[in-house]
């Protein structure tokens, strides 16, 4: 499988850019991870908005769904060209039921809701969740492909349960939303020296750092985690690819 990152930043994009998203795919199967701000314009870089299969949400926080409505739009708009080429399903929880029955859109995209717990398959992908600490019902996501498993924290603080979630993936993608010593657990969000300490623990292949903060040096990030866990320490950029 390979992973683009569509874009990476926490909140809200700078110039150019896209907040969370990150384009999934095995052959002609492509899935997205999340969906913010930015992300119908940047996917455009990599494929159409009419080849995804699915996309699957954490949570309805704004840097992780801003552009359903402007994707919902696109498939609208396309269809009426006649330029439908796939079916598509967004994924989500639940637990916010407002949120999720927003989801589907007249006839240009349908929903599904997920569960904690219990296995999703999307084609070749096995998904399966768990409930973060987030301030709203947020999932990280484990997804399996052909013996490959890479776990996405979605936005968490740390907590020893994510540890047991991630233990010996290939790739982490890991939420570093802060710099060492600053105070954002509160927020349900992780420091690099947070992400380092899961990662001691869970002994990840390797892990990609993203949901970045818009202060400091993001090298800085690399170096504290680079503190706590020795294999390799990749920062999210616009287009960065990896293959599993
Ligand atoms: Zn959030
Ligand atoms: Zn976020």
């Amino acid at each position: 499988m390979r992973l683009t990152v569509v874009g990476y930043w926490h909140g809200y994009p700078e110039k150019g850019e896209a907040t969370s998203g990150y384009l999934l795919e095995d052959g002609d199967v492509k899935l997205l991870l999340d969906f913010g701000s930015g992300v119908v314009s940047q996917l455009q870089n990599y494929c159409s908005v009419q080849d995804l299969d699915g996309i699957v949400l954490s949570h309805y926080h704004q840097d992780h769904q801003a552009d359903i409505g402007v994707y919902q739009y696109a498939r609208l708009i396309n269809n009426g060209m006649n330029k439908r080429l796939k079916e598509t399903t967004i994924y989500g929880h639940q637990d916010d039921e407002q949120a999720f029955s927003k989801l589907s859109y007249k006839n240009a995209v349908t929903s599904q809701s997920y569960q904690e717990g219990v296995p999703l398959s999307i084609g070749p992908f096995t998904f399966t969740f768990k409930k973060t600490m987030h301030p709203v019902p947020c999932y990280a996501m484990h997804i399996e492909n052909k013996g490959k498993t890479i776990v996405y924290t979605a936005d968490t603080s740390y907590f020893s349960g994510l540890a047991d979630f991630t233990q010996g993936v290939d790739l982490l993608i890991a939420e570093c939303s802060g710099y060492e010593g600053d105070q954002i657990a509160q927020y349900g969000h992780m420091t690099s020296e947070d992400v380092g300490k899961l990662a001691k623990q869970a002994k990840p292949g390797k892990i990609v750092l993203t949901h970045l903060p818009h202060a400091g040096e993001h090298e800085q990030l690399q170096q504290e985690v680079a503190k706590h866990f020795y294999g390799e320490i990749i920062l999210a950029r616009s287009g960065s690819q990896l293959t599993l």
